[in-house]
């Protein structure tokens, strides 16, 4: 089989020779009794780069040991750029939300061999569900392989926007040591309210983080959580997110994008927020309607916006999420930690087996199967598409690196 695989740009000064924590930690489980990926073995050192394009998420070996043949590439945006030329025979496509090759109805026209697609960590929305489901092309994503990577920078990001560490850090930088200027913007977290929408894999695991910090915390989610957790957390529940964003402090958004979470915060949705909230948006850019953000962050509407997506991405130099005041974004990282990516790369690894096998996949790492929504898939997202407008991407953002084919 062909496998086509889309990574991110390697660093500018080449692969690291050595890198800062010599060993991860081992972890067993995930908190909800999962198991970590189980691949029959891994030919990479869990702690290295595997997601950017040299580190090839691991898969070389495996795959041409196997008769296989390994694509790798990064220039994936223009028509007619290596990863489209390279589709049109592919088997399998492999892609990170963090950079993402954009599966449109279009480009799977062109995929006549295509069986698979493969995201190398958590959210399928840039395969255009409908699509896949209408080709009979089955989607798989590593569910639970960064949602806890995630939930740490969400605490990250609410410390850092209540606190206003961004302007200290600045200040610092600078030169600076006026601490009245540091602190004008500066609040301490406890006591405030704090909600999220969607309390699936990461909005509870940041919801137990961040119950440590003694805040009223809220929900909002198409299922309700068992009692047992409501009562553990203390938690509200509200039956809309309207009522859940009228009373907090601080609002994090977790759910996957889909046709009903596309937009969700617009004008009228932060009008109904509380003046000065802050948001947290590491779930998906198109989640919030980039104008309407910036707009609120202008009037004061909003005291703060975090988070690490956006839409498209690489972002356009010009994004208004860049320069808006009181920002605290980051590039598409809080998923692809050293950490995270030897989970997803060990993860992919395991559905290519089972793959190449003719074996069941896993039900939780099933987002598309024999043409309808299936396992995770059909929990957590809805029929249609939310790939829309990927063609705003800025083309040639990153400079081309490698093409690297075996046949
Ligand atoms: P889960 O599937 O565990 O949780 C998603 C939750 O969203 C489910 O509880 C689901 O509800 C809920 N949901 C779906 N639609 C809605 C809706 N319309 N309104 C409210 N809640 C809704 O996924 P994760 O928590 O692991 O990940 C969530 C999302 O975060 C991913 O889809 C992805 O987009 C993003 N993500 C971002 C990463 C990053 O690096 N920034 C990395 C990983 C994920 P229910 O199941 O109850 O119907």
């Amino acid at each position: 089989m062909k496998v086509l695989c889309i990574l991110y740009d390697d660093p500018k000064g080449g692969m690291p020779s050595s890198y800062p924590v010599e060993n991860l930690p081992k972890i067993e489980k995930y908190p909800d009794g999962q198991t970590l990926p189980t691949p029959k073995g891994i030919d990479f050192n869990p702690g290295e780069l595997l997601g950017c394009v040299s580190g090839e998420l691991g898969l070389r070996k495996f795959l041409e040991d196997a008769g296989h043949t390994l694509v790798v590439t990064n220039d994936k945006d223009a028509p007619g750029c290596v990863a489209e030329k390279e589709l049109v025979d592919a088997d399998v496509v492999i892609s990170q939300p963090f950079f993402p090759f954009y599966l449109t109805k279009e480009r799977i026209a062109m995929a006549k061999n295509l069986k698979m697609a493969i995201t190398a960590g958590i959210g399928s929305d840039h395969v255009d569900l409908q699509a896949a489901m209408d080709n009979k092309i089955d989607v798989m994503e590593v569910t639970f392989c960064n949602s806890r990577s995630v939930a740490e920078h969400i605490v990250m990001m609410i410390l850092s926007l209540v606190r206003d560490y961004h302007n200290q850090y600045r200040i610092i930088n600078e030169g600076g040591w006026n601490i009245a200027d540091a602190v004008q913007r500066s609040y301490d977290l406890e006591g405030m309210h704090v909600g999220t929408v969607a309390a699936g894999r990461i909005g509870l695991d940041a919801l137990r983080k961040l119950k440590h910090f003694d805040v009223h915390m809220h929900y909002f989610d198409r299922h309700r959580l068992p009692e047992s957790v409501e009562k553990e957390l203390n938690l509200t529940f509200h039956d809309s997110v309207e009522s859940m964003v009228a009373v907090c402090d601080v609002v994090t958004i977790n759910c996957p994008l889909h046709p009903e979470t596309e937009n969700l915060f617009d004008d009228e949705m932060i009008g109904k927020m509380k003046k000065g909230a802050y948001i947290v948006n590491t779930a998906r850019g198109k989640i919030c309607n980039r104008d309407a953000i910036a707009r609120a962050l202008e009037s004061g509407q909003l005291s703060g916006y975090a988070g690490d997506v956006w839409f498209p991405q690489p972002a356009p130099n010009d994004h208004v999420w860049r320069t808006m005041p009181n920002h605290g974004m980051t590039p598409h990282t809080s998923g692809t930690s050293l950490s995270a990516q030897a989970r997803y790369a060990a993860g992919v690894r395991e559905i290519l087996e089972c793959l190449f096998a003719g074996e069941d996949q896993r039900t939780e790492y099933t987002i598309v199967k024999d043409g309808a929504l299936a396992g995770t898939g059909a929990h957590s997202y809805s029929e249609g598409s939310a790939t829309s407008g990927s063609d705003q991407i800025t083309f040639g953002s990153g400079p081309f690196q490698a093409i690297i084919t075996t046949d």
